[in-house]
């Protein structure tokens, strides 16, 4: 039986001249298909030189990571459990990104991650974290370590128009107290404390800081109520982190993962209640019914931008824009731990993906995020040049020391475990097999299902060996600090913009052309003729 996909054999060609059979032989061959054209990756291209008088060192990364957010660097965390939690989003902002916090985990746990990033560094703490005088040591010790923070101030009462200050407990308070059911009105530091009034300036509270050697500033309206808190770590922060992405009243930025599931509206809600600057609405195939839905229905609700995803053509990003999406997030199927497009059999290279979205994306000002598929810091400026203002950083990122889970020795090498979100594990029950140190792993309440099947369309899939996984597990090495590893693939892209000529990522955008390679040309690229000895710290040969 004759398929209606299968070519035209070439025989069946009439022979004519040469050169009209060479034609005709071409066409013959996709004549039946219905082939929309070349799909192109990273490793296919490169980017051609072009006349510069830029150096690296003195180039702007500034781009958009949505309409309304500007990034100093073009980079994102993946929302995936073993990329982005709170320690993660809360070094991605640190250092010009933002960090998308996953959504394989309850609602309420999700919404405390966006807290603990919105309360990690801020111009002033608008609802501080407190402690009544009659909370134990132990109980403030936990509230610290939650926190990371060094103290509490203690207040009393609570009603509508807020708490009153009576004196504040820190570090040096518990010390040296051995007993930690001892209350904490036995050591705290109680009023007349050094404090300010709710609208202090900067420099005034620094000034107040610094007179009197204190590391905490509460802000306090004419009955004593607390109504903020200004820390000299936030101060320090700022000196050592210029170019974090921060929201209007100075806290990190930080984005939410949402799905299109029964619960996917609650917790939206509760993430932006908890002060999530965006929403990304986190799916496989962002060119669907329940995507468009829940993009259209949480702009309509909410204040906050929306990110929609993923596709991979223009029509695909043409629907978001239509929906309203502030974001197209583009990639099916480039994830290092993906296997959708070899059990689905769909999805498009991710050069020529992201080049589609564009597409459809510029036309309407709204920008791309090219998700997933990054080797190298060489792959950031090609993605970006094929039209992408952000790219979404998963195995690049698994490794360093802020993303969840323990560090696995093997053989005497460190390794961090990395896993699909569609893969088993991800998508299996929890308490199953989750990655050890996760927070998903420690969740004594709530349903067991998973909450990253509905990314794969599988939320009604009651039993886990019904499951059919579009991602596997592994691992990938120990990569230390992000300040370092962000260090080496901004550092790449500065490179690029140096090469292309470019002092902006507009620039490189417009300049940067690019020329596509074969795959001895791809090999010529790579170190060859030679055994590496000693690796870099931003290439390595295989994991
Ligand atoms: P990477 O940077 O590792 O190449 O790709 C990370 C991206 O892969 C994520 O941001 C996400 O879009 C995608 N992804 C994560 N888990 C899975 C999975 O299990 N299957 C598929 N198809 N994609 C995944």
């Amino acid at each position: 039986m004759k398929s209606a996909f299968s070519a035209v054999p070439p025989q069946s060609v009439p022979p004519q001249s040469v050169h009209s059979d060479a034609a005709a032989y071409r066409n013959a061959s996709y004549e039946g298909l219905p082939l929309f054209g070349l799909g192109l990756t990273f490793d296919d291209v490169l980017l051609l030189p072009a006349q510069s008088s830029i150096l690296p060192s003195g180039v702007d990364t500034t781009s958009r990571l949505s309409r309304n957010i500007t990034v100093r660097v073009p980079l994102i965390s993946s929302a995936m459990d073993t990329v982005t939690e709170a320690r993660m989003a809360i070094a991605m902002a640190r250092h010009g990104g933002v960090g998308v916090l996953h959504r394989n985990l309850a609602i309420d746990e999700q919404a405390q991650q966006v807290d603990l990033v919105k309360r990690s560094e801020a111009g002033m703490v608008s609802h501080p974290v407190t402690c009544s005088p009659d909370a134990t040591l132990a109980q403030v010790n936990q509230l610290c370590s939650r926190y990371r923070i060094s103290g509490v101030p203690v207040v009393e009462g609570s009603d509508s128009d807020g708490s009153v200050l009576v004196g504040i407990v820190t570090n040096r308070d518990m010390r040296f107290e051995a007993d930690s059911g001892t209350l904490v009105r036995a050591v705290m530091t109680p009023m007349p404390l050094v404090t300010a009034s709710v609208g202090v300036s900067s420099q005034e509270a620094l000034g107040l800081l610094r007179q009197h050697k204190i590391e905490k500033l509460p802000l306090v309206d004419q009955a004593n109520r607390l109504r903020g808190l200004i820390t000299v770590k936030d101060f320090t922060k700022r000196e050592q982190y210029p170019h974090a992405t921060k929201d209007a009243r100075g806290r990190l930025v930080v984005a939410a993962a949402v799905g299109v599931g029964p619960d996917a509206y609650k917790r939206a809600r509760q993430v932006t209640d908890a002060g999530a600057d965006v929403l990304v609405v986190d799916t496989a195939h962002g060119h669907t019914a329940s995507v468009l839905e829940m993009v259209r229905r949480l702009k309509s609700d909410t204040e906050v931008d929306v990110i929609g995803g993923n596709v991979a053509t223009r029509e695909g990003a043409q629907a978001l824009i239509d929906a309203g999406a502030d974001g197209i997030k583009v990639g099916v199927g480039p994830g290092s731990i993906c296997t959708t497009r070899v059990i689905a059999g769909v999805g498009v290279p991710q050069v020529t993906a992201i080049a589609q979205a564009a597409l459809a994306a510029r036309a309407a000002g709204v920008p791309v995020i090219g998700d997933g598929g990054l080797q190298f810091s060489g792959d950031i400026a090609k993605a970006l040049v094929a039209g992408a203002d952000t790219v979404m950083l998963g195995s690049l990122l698994a490794g360093c020391e802020e993303s969840p889970g323990e560090l696995l020795f093997i053989n005497g090498k460190q390794f961090k475990a990395y896993r699909g979100m569609g893969s088993l594990g991800a998508m299996a029950s929890r308490g199953g097999s989750g990655v050890a140190g996760t927070s998903y792993d420690n969740l004594t309440d709530g349903p067991q299902a998973s909450f990253s099947k509905d990314r794969y369309f599988q939320h009604d899939v009651l039993s886990d060996d019904k499951l059919v996984p579009e991602g596997v597990e592994g691992q990938v090495p120990y990569r230390g600090p992000l300040a370092a590893v962000a260090h080496q693939l901004v550092g790449g892209l500065r490179a690029s913009m140096g090469y292309v000529g470019a002092q902006t990522v507009a620039e490189l955008k417009e300049r940067g052309r690019f020329i596509r390679i074969t795959p001895s040309g791809l090999s010529e690229s790579h170190p060859h003729d030679i055994a590496m000895t000693v690796e870099a710290p931003n290439y390595s040969s295989g994991v």
